[in-house]
C-alpha cells in the first residue's frame, strides 16, 4: 500500500506474526491447542487481519471480549471458533448462539439464559465455564470452601437442554510476578476439575495460560493455551525476555511524516502551554500524531521518535493531532521524511515505561483514525 499520501500509520507484519505464531507454537506440546487473542480490535492491529491470518495458519480457536466483536469477525467470513472471554448479557444470547460462537458462562441466569436461547433457534449452544480462582473478575467461586459448592453448580448447569459444556477456564492474576500465587490458582483449578470429574463432568478442552503462563509455567497449559501480547511479539513482562527460543519479533510499527521543519531562536516556547522553552537555537519538526492517535499525551516533553535513525525528542505538550520534535541534531530533516514512533528500533515499551503503563494500552490505544497497513 503507498504510504505516501498517509499523515500517521500501522504497519501490521502478518510475517512477523506467523512467526510469533510459530515460536509459541513451538513452547507447547503437540496436540495441545492454540487460541488466539483478538480481542480490542487485534490489541490495536486489526482484529479481521490478524483472525485471517491466524485462521489460514491453522489456530484452533479465536477470543474476542464481546460479541459485537465476534459478530464483526462472523461478517468478514471469519469461521474459525470464537469464544467470547467477557460477560454476554442474557439478551445478546441468542445472537451468540445464532453467530455459532462459544459464550464464557459464570453463573447461573448466563446458563439459563443460553439454554433458552438455544431452545428457541432449535440449535445446541457452546458454552466455555469460567472459574475464579484468585483473579475476582468473573467465574464461579474456586476458592477453599467454595469449591464443592461451584461444582455441584456448574453439574448442574452443563445438564441444561441445548449446551454443550465443551470447556473449562480460569484466569492467572500474577503469572509474570508470582509463582506461589500462580500455583495456588492452578491447584484450585484443579481441584474443581477434580471434583466435576468426580460427577461425571468432564470438559474436552481446559485452559488457563496467557502468555505469562504460557512462557513461565508449562505445567499450566492443558489442553489449550490463550497468548494474546506475545502473539504480537512482545513480552508480557520484561523477564520474559529470552524465554521464546525462536524470539518474538513486533507485529505493529507506528509511523508518521513530517509535516514541517523550522528553525526557531533560543527562548521560543513549543506547544500548548508554554511548558517548553527552548535553550539553544533549534530545529522543530512539526509530526501530524497526537494523542487523538494514540501518541499518550503524558509523552510531552519525555517521549522520543526516530528520525532517519536517530532519536527526536518531543518539545512541549503533545496535542490531539501534532507534536514536535527537536531535530536539531539531525542533519537532513525535511518534510515528508518518515519518523518512527514504535517499531522494531524503538520499542513501544520503552514509551509504555515512561508513561507509566504497560505496552498493552499504548497498542489498544493506537486510534482509529490511523490507518493499517498490512503487509502479507
Ligand atoms: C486478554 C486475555 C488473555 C491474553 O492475555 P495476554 O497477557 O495478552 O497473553 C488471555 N485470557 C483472558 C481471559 C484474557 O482476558
Amino acid at each position: 500500500m503507498d504510504t505516501t499520501r498517509m499523515r500517521t500509520w500501522a504497519e501490521i507484519s502478518l510475517p512477523n506474526l506467523e512467526h510469533n505464531y510459530r515460536a509459541l507454537r513451538a513452547c507447547i506440546p503437540y496436540g495441545c491447542k492454540f487460541m488466539g487473542l483478538v480481542k480490542a480490535d487485534g490489541y490495536g492491529h486489526g482484529a479481521v487481519a490478524v483472525a485471517r491470518k491466524l485462521e489460514q495458519l491453522g489456530a484452533d480457536y479465536l477470543a474476542v471480549a464481546c460479541v459485537d466483536e465476534a459478530a464483526r469477525l462472523r461478517s468478514e467470513g471469519i469461521r474459525a471458533p470464537i469464544l467470547i472471554l467477557g460477560a454476554t448479557p442474557p439478551g445478546e444470547m441468542e445472537l451468540a448462539a445464532e453467530l455459532g460462537v462459544t459464550v464464557t458462562v459464570f453463573e447461573e441466569s448466563g446458563a439459563l439464559a443460553l439454554s433458552q436461547a438455544a431452545g428457541k433457534l432449535g440449535r445446541r449452544a457452546k458454552m466455555h465455564i469460567k472459574a475464579d480462582t484468585g483473579m475476582s473478575r468473573l467465574g464461579f467461586a474456586a476458592r477453599e470452601g467454595e469449591l464443592e459448592r461451584s461444582a455441584e453448580e456448574i453439574a448442574r448447569l452443563c445438564s441444561l437442554p441445548g449446551l454443550e459444556a465443551e470447556g473449562i477456564f480460569t484466569h492467572f492474576a500474577n503469572a509474570d510476578g508470582d509463582e506461589e500465587y500462580t500455583m495456588l490458582q492452578f491447584t484450585r483449578f484443579l481441584d474443581l476439575l477434580s471434583l466435576l470429574e468426580e460427577k461425571g463432568v468432564r470438559f474436552p478442552i481446559r485452559h488457563c495460560a496467557a502468555s505469562a503462563a504460557v512462557l513461565n509455567y508449562p505445567c499450566t497449559h492443558l489442553d489449550m493455551v490463550r497468548p494474546g501480547i506475545a502473539l504480537y511479539g512482545h513480552y508480557p513482562d520484561p523477564g520474559c525476555e529470552g524465554m521464546v527460543p525462536d524470539g518474538l519479533r513486533p507485529v505493529m510499527s507506528l509511523y508518521t511524516r513530517v509535516a514541517f521543519v523550522k528553525p526557531l531562536p533560543a527562548g521560543t516556547a513549543v506547544s500548548y502551554g508554554c511548558t517548553r522553552v527552548l535553550e539553544r537555537d533549534s530545529l522543530v519538526a512539526t509530526l501530524p500524531v497526537g494523542y487523538g492517535d494514540g501518541l499518550f499525551r503524558q509523552l510531552s516533553d519525555r517521549g522520543q521518535v526516530l528520525l532517519h535513525g536517530r532519536p527526536a525528542p518531543i518539545l512541549g505538550r503533545v496535542c490531539m493531532d501534532m507534536c514536535m520534535v527537536d531535530v536539531t541534531d539531525i542533519p537532513g530533516v525535511n518534510a515528508g521524511d518518515v519518523a518512527t514512533i514504535y517499531g522494531e528500533d524503538l520499542p513501544v515499551e520503552q514509551a509504555a515505561g515512561l508513561v507509566g503503563t504497560i505496552q498493552y494500552e499504548l497498542l489498544c490505544d493506537v486510534g482509529v483514525r490511523v490507518p493499517r497497513v498490512v503487509l502479507a
